[in-house]
């Protein structure tokens, strides 16, 4: 940890008041002031150092502050300005400092790290920093600082969720610990932040090679089209509204091309860390000759690159610095509804940088550019679900007898295999005791507390397995041929209406099979029922309208 002296010194009849490593260098901020300078603090954690300094700005303003620079000049001890190392601090340090941390916000004891493996010394370090600071090229934080009702808000993560404990690196009995953004790594009330931000549009741009094996879908060509009038029209922000299934994520690669080639950096940022792998290498295949910078848990966080793929909790890191940002699966946790995200992700933006959000079941207010991809590479229409309303019993009541015939009827059939939905873990493991008593097929279960996870939903992938009771950890990413899906009391409130959309997505992906059943058993005809139904017959809709389904898709 680095405390922080708070100095002032008098210049050409105006008093400067700022923060320092060391006194020793104030002789590289203000040269030839040394006895018109005092230091107000002795070294202080950054958070405390940051507020006193607010305090003292107040207390030296006008001319009552006059009065007591004078008063002050007689009493505070001034620093005894030895003669620095060099004349000049470190002007190669101080460059290399502004490459690490263009366009990031970084931890004062993580750039340390960095430096001190290139052979530089703290003491090095922190003059150029103090320097840095001072000229206006680096822009230091506290780890905490009040808003202006008065709580403490974290300059990592924007969030307020702190506790006070006991510190080791400032020997505070209450440094604020943040526990909204822990997962990036401990950040107290005594840490500094250092950020700069990115480089902008670079000089001059080249030509960026986009290498796509496979041909869009009409609908894909023509969203892909939208995106590219949005971003030269500047709109600022997009919504990309897909069908489950329709291919969101290559529809953005020519806008990111065209970025690119502009000379802005782009960020594509995901929201799981399990799909994120897979994107970097689709962009990867994608983009042959552009370097890739790939952020997510345990990658390096200085890997150098354009085009960065990261999963949402890593665009905290960036500070203005990218001309695009793709945000894929915006409904997914746990981006969705996360304050802290948002922050990131507006902080990440550069300024004028603008947003595309792409997702399957838009929630809340819709930006005014919405591009629709409704329709599937087959041509088929999406699989509506039909609500059935039925009332089961609670499932801890729950026997081969007491359950419905509706459904029995349907998981007899053998046109189809079925995914059956089940609300909780216990749910699931009820229902699926139930139904491997009643049904002449093998039944199993899925769900997160399950070892074997992968296995099972292998085995009902290759068609081995004939029913899979899961609960909604199978809702999305996971794609099974030839299957029916039914969710059992579809009235839970953990079914919401993105969650149902995305349960009914998993139903006719593939071209041999681009049909079959969605049914939702519930008590009642809950709102997010009737709102996810709504969503995929106006994709419906649209596809039709727009000529997208194919004559087998229409019949
Ligand atoms: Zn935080
Ligand atoms: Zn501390």
């Amino acid at each position: 940890m680095q405390r922080l002296q708070i100095f002032v010194c008098k210049s050409s009849g105006a008093l400067n008041l700022g923060l320092l490593r060391s006194p020793e260098h104030l002789a590289d901020l203000a040269p030839g002031c040394e006895q018109e300078a005092a230091l107000l603090t002795p070294p202080l954690p950054s958070s405390q150092a940051y507020r006193e300094l607010e305090l003292w700005r107040r207390r030296l303003q006008g001319p009552l502050g006059r009065l007591r620079w004078r008063f002050l000049d007689r009493r505070v001890h001034r620093p005894r300005v030895q003669p620095p190392e060099r004349d000049t601090p470190d002007a190669g340090l101080l460059m290399r400092i502004k490459e690490v941390l263009a366009g990031r916000i970084v931890a004062e004891h993580r750039l340390h790290r960095v430096l001190r493996s290139e052979g530089y010394w703290p003491s090095q370090i922190g003059r150029a920093l103090d320097t840095g600071v001072f000229k206006g090229e680096i822009i230091q934080m506290p780890g905490f600082a009040p808003a202006p009702w008065g709580e403490q808000i974290c300059s990592r993560c924007g969030g307020s969720e702190a506790r006070a404990l006991p510190c080791r690196h400032c020997g505070s009995l209450d440094c604020l610990l943040c526990q909204s953004c822990s997962s990036l790594g401990e950040h107290r009330s005594c840490s500094t932040l250092l950020a700069v931000p990115g480089p902008g549009c670079v000089a001059r741009p080249e030509p960026v090679e986009l290498a796509l094996d496979f041909e869009l879908t009409p609908a894909q060509k023509e969203a892909s089209l939208e995106l590219l009038d949005f971003w030269e029209k500047r709109q600022g922000r997009a919504l990309v509204w897909a069908a489950c299934g329709a291919g969101k994520t290559e529809v953005a690669f020519a806008l990111i091309q065209r970025a690119l080639e502009e000379g802005h950096e782009v960020l594509f940022a995901i929201p799981r860390q399990d799909i994120v792998r897979e994107v970097v290498q689709r962009l990867r295949t994608a983009f042959p000759g552009t370097e890739l910078a790939a952020h997510f848990g345990g990658q390096p966080w200085l890997a150098s690159g354009r085009l960065v793929a990261a999963t949402t909790h890593q665009v905290l890191r960036f500070y203005r610095r990218f001309g695009l940002v793709v945000l894929d699966e915006v409904d997914a946790f746990p981006y969705q509804g996360s304050e802290m995200l948002r922050y990131g992700l507006e902080r990440a933006l550069a300024p004028n940088g603008q947003l595309v959000e792409m997702t399957a079941t838009p929630a809340g207010r819709r930006p005014p550019r919405v591009i629709t991809i409704p329709a599937r590479h087959h041509g088929f229409p999406l699989p509506e679900p039909e609500i059935v309303l039925e009332k089961l019993p609670p499932w801890v009541e729950l026997k081969p007898g007491n359950l419905p015939v509706s459904i029995l009827e349907a998981l007899g059939s053998t046109a189809h295999r079925w995914l059956v939905f089940a609300p909780t873990i216990a749910a699931c493991e009820t229902i699926q005791r139930v139904l491997a008593a009643v049904l002449q097929r093998p039944v199993v279960r899925c769900h997160s507390k399950l070892e074997n996870r992968s296995a099972v939903v292998e085995d009902f992938r290759c068609g081995r397995l004939d029913v899979l009771v899961t609960t909604t950890v199978l809702e999305r990413g996971v794609n099974f041929p030839g299957i029916g899906v039914m969710v059992l009391y579809a009235d839970h409130s953990v079914f919401s209406a993105s969650a149902l959309v995305q349960i009914a997505g998993r139903v006719g992906r593939s071209a041999e099979t681009p049909t079959g059943p969605v049914l939702f058993f519930a008590a009642r005809p809950a709102a997010a029922l009737r709102e996810a139904a709504a969503m995929i017959a106006e994709l419906n809709k649209q596809a039709r309208e727009r000529g997208l389904l194919s004559s087998a898709g229409l019949s």
